[in-house]
């Protein structure tokens, strides 16, 4: 699984649609300060599910949308979408019969965001899954922020290890987990109730 493209729309400084080529290779972005090298990097890592729009360098998570300039009005939407070319079927299973893998996400003001895989609706958990089990996601150790090296340095070992787990691709089975541990709390209830129910019934 490769990701070949990334497109923006009225995203943070990237008003006009733009496409991002990812060659084969190494891709470098180089550019005057302040001429969105860092909006390219939180697009990725925006439409793979960050939810946390401080990370996001805003006070909220509609900032990602275009706020206008003295030329140009705001914008009311943001969408990201990455291409990903899965021929060599690397892809986690649920997604290995597709050559081709676009996942959007898309943020409308006042109404949130929506994600798509492939075109069709999803939720931000199955984006977050889809990363997670391949390795990477929008916390992966592979996209370094401004800052970050000094951040690892300082951290606690528990965050470090919270690093080692997403270069192993088990973060999605702690959430995984979490889910089960919901169902199976939701079914012990359900027997209580039932328990109850059966009480007074003898
Ligand atoms: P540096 O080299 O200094 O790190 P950079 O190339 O990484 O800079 P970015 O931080 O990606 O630049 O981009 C900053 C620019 O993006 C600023 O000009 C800022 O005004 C613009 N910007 C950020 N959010 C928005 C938004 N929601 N709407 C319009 N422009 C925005």
């Amino acid at each position: 699984m490769k990701f070949t493209r990334l497109r923006l729309s009225g995203f943070k400084s990237f008003v006009e649609p733009t496409d991002l080529l990812i060659e084969p290779g190494l891709t470098g972005i180089v550019g005057p300060n302040g001429c969105g090298k860092s909006n390219l990097l939180e697009g990725l890592r925006w439409a793979m599910g960050e939810n946390s729009f401080k990370s996001m360098r805003g006070s909220g998570m509609e900032d990602v949308i275009f706020a206008g300039t003295n030329m140009r009005p705001a914008r009311n939407h943001a969408e990201v979408t990455i291409y990903m070319d899965n021929q060599d079927r690397s892809a986690p299973s649920a997604y290995n019969d597709s050559e081709h893998l676009e996942v959007g996400r898309r943020i409308e003001k006042d109404k949130g965001s929506t994600y798509r895989i492939n075109g069709k609706e999803v939720r931000a958990k199955d984006v977050q899954l889809l990363f997670a089990d391949a390795s990477t996601g929008s916390h992966s150790p592979a996209l370094v922020k401004q800052g970050q090296i000094t951040q690892l340095i300082n951290s606690k070992p528990i965050n470090r290890r919270r690093i080692l787990e997403e270069a192993a691709g088990i973060t999605g089975l702690h959430t995984r987990r979490h889910e089960a541990e919901l169902r199976l709390k939701g079914a012990e209830t359900n027997l209580t109730r039932l328990d109850d129910v059966v009480g007074q019934l003898e």
